[in-house]
């Protein structure tokens, strides 16, 4: 944990709690320590987080899918200057699922990241669009 916070992973602006617990806060940790630090240092510059973790009432609120890995501290929303580079470096490391999210064919709006601490992960690439209204989501 060298350039993130649990504070910048809890943030919300909904008012709503948010805190984790223990093994939440050890997901952070652990998305942090292998993905989201090493990102920062190749990148080389500041990386964003709009939403790590979120209890199950900011996920309501956040509009997340029910099972959404946010409410396990294990995935965060993130932009920087780059998009496209970051999710493109997070590509080659062990994670679970990438979500290009929105943009378009050069930049993703945000790059969705999420890692399991323990069992598989599926490194699942994915590209989030809006298809008459609704996000639909297709492998990349
Ligand atoms: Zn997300």
């Amino acid at each position: 944990m060298k350039y993130f916070t649990i504070k910048e992973l809890t943030a919300t602006s909904s008012g709503l709690p948010n805190t984790p617990n223990a093994e939440q806060i050890k997901n952070l940790e652990n998305l942090v320590n292998k993905i989201l630090d090493p990102a920062r240092v190749a990148l080389g510059f500041p990386i964003m987080i709009g939403s790590g973790f979120r209890s199950p009432a900011v996920n309501v609120a956040a509009g997340g899918v029910l099972t959404s890995q946010h409410t396990k501290g294990e995935a965060a929303d993130c932009k920087c200057k780059d998009n496209k580079r970051l999710f493109d470096y997070i590509r080659k490391t062990d994670f679970d699922q990438l979500i290009w999210e929105f943009g378009d064919d050069m930049q993703p709006q945000w790059v969705h990241v999420s890692l399991k601490r323990t069992g598989v992960n599926r490194r699942e690439v994915l590209r989030a669009e809006k298809v008459n209204g609704k996000t639909v989501y297709r492998r990349i």
